[in-house]
């Protein structure tokens, strides 16, 4: 039941926007108008899913806790503290919970030690591989039940691990496969560093062939791009990104540059994270620059509107002195609009010159979707009127589209 509209330009406001003969030739094809009914609230606004669901998080992990922390719990088990520092290296370090591997800690004791602060969080269901091995997703099972994935990724000259913040997500964006299952969990910090753990480890053993020199490797980049809005689990994930920064063996001595925190555009969260003042990359998945069309497809514009995040993003900009990404899914015949790269080029001039460069990636499909990602000609000419206008654009590469690991694709189903 796919039905089409076509835009007429509409006067002066349209005109406005750039909106122009070519209007009239292309289709204008809206989730409402394909068969997508957004979703209401009690309040009649579209339903998102701030609040977790399930409340009941796994039991502490030594990569919950703080350094200080982790040193008063071991002496709570009766042990000198600076064995929170030991058990660190195995873990970050050294990728290991098992606790007869870890001769430099006394035999009597050693068993207690690791049950009481590495309890294990991520068990294992699936490891799927494409791009002749350069690629694995990992689909993961926690403690509750709750199924989640990460995509580990080798490109030249680095390692990319794409993970989730929650399991599911409560954005509910018609186009991601995540976003359609909805919020089962917020994952704990532990949960979430663990991804990082668990993929060294599984660089360690081989398991993404080997670099050139033979040297050991390690996940140098970061995108928090997998399930879940991040965001929406603001202080998890910042205990978890203080981790990830914290030299070894407190934790994995990562860069902040990075490490990318995407969201889907939750305003008052972004301003926060810019005033933490940590140099993260920060990306915003805006997919449409007009409100009308932003509205329906991204239901979080609601509550706030493409100028405000994008003045969100600028201040992110203002703040770290890091140039933002602006994620655009180019949707055929929904948002690849050559006057929407015209607007989107107009908004981003508007708030000043080199703080932001898009990256528009084509559509990946998910299960029972109707939307298609952009043809190659509309694709160009969407990038080539971005630059055209100043605009630092990089088409994105999508990985794992064979395994349901790209963008958009994580469903985690077993
Ligand atoms: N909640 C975060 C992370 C989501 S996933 C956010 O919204 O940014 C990372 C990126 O993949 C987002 O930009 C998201 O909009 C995009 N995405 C979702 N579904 C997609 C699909 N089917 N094809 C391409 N990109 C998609």
């Amino acid at each position: 039941m796919v039905s089409e509209t076509t835009i007429l330009p509409t006067g002066r406001a349209a005109r406005r926007d750039g909106e122009g003969a070519e209007a009239g030739s292309r289709r204008q094809v809206r989730p409402a108008t394909e068969g997508w009914t957004q979703q209401l609230a009690s309040d009649g606004r579209p339903a998102l899913q701030f609040a977790s669901p399930r409340r009941k998080q796994p039991e502490t992990h030594l990569a919950d806790l703080s350094p200080a922390e982790r040193k008063a719990k071991v002496e709570e088990l009766g042990l000198p503290g600076f064995r929170a520092k030991q058990l660190s290296t195995h873990y970050f370090t050294h990728c290991t919970t098992d606790a007869a591997a870890m001769t430099d800690l006394p035999a009597s004791g050693r068993e207690e030690l690791v049950s009481a602060l590495l309890p294990p969080l991520l068990t294992e269901v699936r490891r799927l591989r494409t791009d002749d091995g350069r690629t694995i997703k990992f689909l993961w099972r926690l403690f509750d039940g709750a199924l989640v994935e990460s995509v580990l990724m080798r490109y030249p000259g680095r390692i990319t691990l794409c993970i989730s913040s929650q399991a599911g997500c409560g954005m509910n964006c018609p186009f991601c496969a995540t976003g359609q299952a909805g919020l089962t969990r917020n994952l704990s910090a532990a949960e979430i560093v663990d991804q990082v753990v668990a993929a060294n480890k599984a660089i360690a053993d081989g398991e993404l062939g080997h670099s050139r020199g033979g040297e050991p490797e390690r996940v140098h980049n970061i995108v928090f791009m997998g399930m879940g809005e991040p965001l929406a689990n603001y202080k998890r994930l910042m205990s978890a990104i203080r981790t990830l920064l914290a030299p070894q063996p407190d934790g994995l001595g990562m860069s902040a540059r990075g490490i990318t925190v995407s969201s889907v555009g939750l305003v008052p969260a972004i301003r926060k994270l810019a005033d933490e003042s940590i140099p993260l990359t920060f990306a915003l998945s805006l997919h449409a620059p007009d409100d009308g069309l932003r509205d329906e497809l991204i239901p979080v514009n609601s509550r706030w509107k493409v100028d405000e995040a994008l003045d969100a993003a600028h201040y992110y900009f203002e703040k770290t002195g890091r140039r933002v990404s602006i994620e655009y899914a180019l949707i055929k015949d929904m948002n690849d609009h050559g006057w929407r790269a015209d607007l989107l080029a107009q908004k981003l001039n508007e708030r000043g010159r080199g703080w932001v460069h898009v990256n528009p990636i084509p559509l990946n499909p998910t299960p029972g979707s109707i939307w298609t990602a952009s043809e190659r000609d509309v694709t160009d000419e969407f990038v080539r009127r971005l630059e055209a206008a100043g605009i630092a654009t990089t088409l994105r590469d999508t990985r794992g589209k064979e395994i349901d690991g790209a963008c958009g694709q994580l469903a985690a189903a077993e």
